[in-house]
């Protein structure tokens, strides 16, 4: 017994390394609780037995070097956790015991990460991890990439709260497919890719990557009497807080809730894992207190595994429009949370080799952020003699040879003539987020090119009547139809053209952002590399791909003839104005002004073209202080920072 109670010791701790230290999960979370089950169950029948390391001890997560660490004022706790009705109808038992009146709040239980934020007279000072619940990272300037997340509270109190981060599944996937497209390694699913970007020492990465929050409790001692109302003040405060829940006193009625989340939870934004309920009296709660990991008035219920077993029957390799070649696996189908699934993705060679995946083997498929089928792992037990999945050294579409280039774990096609790679861009041309070309899907895509009628996207604009209808399966309603989208997007504003040509690094924020500034895509051809990685969001990265990009002859023949054509090449939006008094520099508010209210104030500097962020650094231009200033303006005297008052403002 002593043996595997080690071993499983071992192996759990193993495992919350890889999920909270390295945000990269090599089992599920289910086969997690399973042998976490399976030791709690051991430990309680030979107590003598625990081993000081075991997870059952305490809160799981460790800190990681590069932030300092932040010694949490309120110790920080994991959850109970339920798996069946009969489990949350025990500990209703056992909380009736005490309180037989007990009034219960369900909420959803978000999947994302902790974070502990600590305000002084309204003002965001902290924001952590939870670490090991006592002992977290200090985050702060992350959490301040937060949108959500305010740094002035609506009432200037002393508050502690706690909440989670997460990764909308639009977010998660919009990131795993630029992953995909730059070689890098997808994240497995929202979860992590919230936790290792907020545990991103490059603020910059955190502004992007659009995560959001929940928060939920109050740590510091409230005054409130309920957890009903605690939520209702930290919304009040300005916080965001989840709109589901559900209060009772009844099990049956928080079961029902929970039968009814469940199914639809594919159809909200954001992953949940399962359902929280928690004595809704705070009074009750203290007196029911904690065990040495988690809150005895508290309970999850963990949602079942949306995991199948399911058997590779072969392998596709697939080119994108970067050329980075994908392998996914073809699977006798199975049901999935509500789907057939029939496809799953593979990831990359690394991943491949990794998990020892061939053809033939019984696999574990899961939905990674409910959207994407992935293959998780083999289950070895119904291991035969399986078949290698041999890896391509040839581009399946143009037959060139594939590079595996450093630093990266994906194959790739270099081949820029390679067909598969041409149909990827053209309809990446005419996707939603781009031109939105509405019929010009990868079937006739692929029609168009097969016939030689399509090379680039400016062919596209060329495109006759009678040369549609000479395709097969295309009649005259879906041809017109096809020619007047084709039409109509010639009028769209220039960023969803400079994002359809598929230059890599340049998305559609920073297509935008691009032609905020520049205004026009000839203009933004002329400006040079420093001019464009000054942009605030944008970097060295995006510009040096711009660069090369445009000073390549068939870019700029490309540009000429879109341009001929007829395409609009001029951002239709709101645009940045670079002659604005204040543009191009980052100005700090501090203190209390008299004319006007902070926020006021921050519009009237943002409409001057400053950007206002909140804390001195060695980036700001200019602290606008106000009287009883404090330590922003000594920060800024340190620094030799212009100072200027609330006259300066009116002036302007
Ligand atoms: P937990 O994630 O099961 O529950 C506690 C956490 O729930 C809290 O810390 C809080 O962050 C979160 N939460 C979300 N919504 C909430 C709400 N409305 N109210 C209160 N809390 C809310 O517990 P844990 O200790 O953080 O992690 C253990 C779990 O993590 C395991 O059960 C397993 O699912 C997973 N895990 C997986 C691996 C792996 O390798 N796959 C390894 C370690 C842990």
């Amino acid at each position: 017994m002593e043996k595997r109670i080690i071993e499983l010791t071992n192996l759990l701790n193993q495992y919350r390394q890889e999920y909270y230290t390295n945000d990269n999960p090599t089992v599920s979370d289910q086969e997690y609780d399973k042998l976490y089950h399976e030791l709690l169950a051991l430990e309680t029948e030979y107590p003598e037995l625990i081993q000081k390391d075991s997870p059952t001890q305490g809160v799981g997560g460790l800190i990681l070097s590069g932030f300092e660490k932040y010694q949490h004022p309120y110790p920080l706790y994991s959850l109970q956790d339920a798996f069946s009705q009969e489990e949350l109808f025990a500990f209703d038992r056992r909380v009736k015991l005490e309180f037989p009146t007990v009034t219960y709040v369900a909420e959803l239980k978000i999947d994302g990460l902790s974070i502990s934020l600590d305000y002084k007279e309204g003002k965001l000072v902290t924001g952590a991890t939870r670490g090991n619940g006592s002992v977290g990272e200090n985050i702060t300037e992350n959490i301040k990439k937060i949108k959500d997340i305010p740094q002035t509270l609506k009432d200037p109190i002393d508050i502690t709260v706690r909440g989670e981060a997460y990764m909308s599944k639009h977010s998660f996937q919009m990131i795993n497919i630029e992953r995909q497209e730059s070689g890098e390694a997808e994240f497995a699913n929202p979860r992590n890719a919230a936790a290792g970007t907020l545990r991103q020492l490059d603020t910059s990465i955190v502004s992007k990557r659009n995560l959001a929050s929940f928060l939920y409790q109050e740590a510091s001692p409230s005054q409130e009497i309920t957890q009903v109302a605690v939520l209702d003040k930290l919304s009040h405060l300005g916080f965001s807080v989840n709109k589901h829940r559900m209060v009772s006193s009844s099990m049956e009625d928080i079961w029902q809730f929970i039968q009814e989340i469940e199914p639809d939870r594919a159809q909200l934004p954001y992953d949940i894992d399962g359902i929280v309920i928690k004595v809704d009296d705070l009074a009750m709660q203290e007196e029911l207190g904690f065990t040495v990991k988690a809150p005895r008035w508290a309970i999850a219920y963990k949602f079942p595994a949306e995991e199948k077993e399911a058997e590779i029957l072969s392998v596709d390799w697939t080119i994108g429009r970067t050329g980075v070649v994908t392998p996914t696996a073809n699977l006798r189908p199975v049901q999935l949370a509500g789907t057939t699934v029939s496809r799953a993705t593979l990831h990359n060679v690394d991943y491949i080799a990794q998990k020892d995946i061939r053809i033939g083997d019984t696999v574990i498929v899961y939905k990674a952020g409910d959207i994407i089928p992935a293959v998780l792992r083999v289950v070895t037990d119904k291991r035969k003699n399986q078949e290698p999945i041999l890896i391509p050294n040839l581009c399946p579409s143009c037959q060139s040879s594939l590079t595996h280039l450093e630093d990266e774990v994906a194959l790739r096609c270099i081949n820029p003539l390679c067909p598969s790679l041409i149909q990827r861009s053209l309809e990446h041309f005419a996707s939603r987020n781009a031109m939105n070309i509405a019929g010009l899907g990868p079937a006739v895509v692929e029609k168009l090119f097969r016939a030689q009628l399509i090379h680039d996207v400016a062919d596209i604009y060329k495109l006759s009547r009678e040369q549609l209808l000479s395709l097969e399966g295309i009649k005259e309603k879906s041809a017109d139809k096809l020619l007047s989208a084709i039409a109509d997007s010639k009028e769209k504003s220039a960023e969803k053209l400079l994002f359809g040509l598929g230059i890599r690094h340049v998305g559609e924020k920073a297509s935008r952002l691009l032609l905020e500034t520049f205004g026009d895509i000839e203009t933004l051809m002329q400006s040079n590399e420093d001019a464009i990685a000054q942009i605030d969001g944008l970097g060295h990265v995006i510009a040096n791909s711009l660069a090369q990009y445009f000073a390549k002859p068939e870019a700029q023949q490309l540009i000429s003839e879109l341009k001929c054509q007829g395409l609009n090449l001029t951002y239709l939006g709101q645009r940045v104005d670079q002659s604005a008094p204040l543009y191009g520099l980052t100005v700090v508010l501090t203190g209390k002004l008299e004319e006007m209210g902070r926020s006021e104030a921050k519009t009237k500097l943002e409409k001057l073209g400053a950007k206002v962020t909140s804390s001195v650094s060695k980036k700001t231009d200019v602290v606008l202080a106000g009287s009883d200033s404090g330590s922003k303006l000594d920060k800024a005297r340190q620094l030799g920072i212009r100072v200027e008052d609330e006259q300066w403002l009116l002036d302007l």
